[in-house]
């Protein structure tokens, strides 16, 4: 049994991306450093001092080059069967006592909330839900245990060799070929309704909100050696903007009912 554990781990870890990249990170930690609230935004700048929440999104992929960390690298996603419907994913959620991203997130505002935590438990943990939340809304960190969330559907972005993953991490925002601040500013216009609606999500409603945006994506037919350009941008990049946004609005509420 371990060695198929082993194995599996050995195969699992090289294909993994970083989840959304740079650019879509540090996107949801500008947005959302926008609708945190006074006492929010004096208890995360104890925390991160002149690191900025954009800045501090990075943090967790970039410390995956450092070994001591590596008991952080599966926090990021959550792998699910497919057709399921809202109530076995709930239900899937509360019985998986492995870490994923679902019970990560909530254990770092359990951190954050605890006035035992020290400063450096604190910080890791802001870091890393900053980080969370944001991979929470790229909707191929809910997908399939089989293809890797979509890393073994091996296919080209405009002509370059790339995966489904990769293509949802980082192409699709990246052709935008904005800077995050441009990007946040580009996007930055919920209505009244929809900011409402977002912020009242239980964090299980947003995964399976990105598990279905995920289930659509499938359900276009994508496969192995699928040619991806113009055509998956204007299909798709609404659905990225959204998801970016929501992630943001969503994180200064989460943050903001930390420092109540
Ligand atoms: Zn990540």
């Amino acid at each position: 049994m371990k060695k198929i554990l082993l194995a599996i781990v050995c195969v699992y870890v090289p294909f993994i991306a970083g989840a959304w990249g740079i650019i879509g990170h540090r996107i949801v930690g500008e947005v959302a450093d926008q609708y945190i609230n006074a006492k929010t935004r004096k208890a995360v700048q104890q925390l991160l001092g002149t690191e900025s929440m954009a800045m501090a999104a990075n943090w967790a992929d970039f410390v995956k080059s450092d070994t001591s960390y590596n008991y952080l690298s599966n926090w990021h996603y959550v792998n699910f069967k497919e057709n399921l419907a809202k109530t076995e994913v709930f239900n899937f959620l509360d019985h998986q006592t492995g870490p994923n991203i679902y019970n990560k997130i909530n254990e770092m505002v359990s951190v954050l909330k605890n006035s035992k935590s020290t400063i450096t438990q604190k910080k890791l943990a802001l870091r890393m839900l900053i980080h969370l939340v944001g991979d929470l809304h790229q909707p191929m960190h809910t997908a399939r245990l089989e293809d890797l969330g979509g890393n073994k559907i091996l296919l080209t972005w405009f002509g370059e060799k790339s995966n489904l993953h990769r293509v949802w991490d980082e192409g699709l925002v990246d052709f935008q070929k904005l800077s995050y601040t441009e990007y946040t500013k580009a996007i930055n216009h919920p209505t009244a309704a929809q900011f409402v609606s977002w912020q009242k999500s239980s964090l299980k409603e947003c995964i399976f909100e990105s598990y279905t945006i995920c289930t659509k994506i499938y359900a276009t037919g994508i496969k192995n050696d699928d040619k991806l350009s113009y055509r998956y941008n204007f299909d798709w990049i609404e659905t990225v903007n959204q998801q970016l946004l929501k992630g943001g609005i969503r994180l200064a509420k989460i943050l903001n009912d930390i420092y109540v």
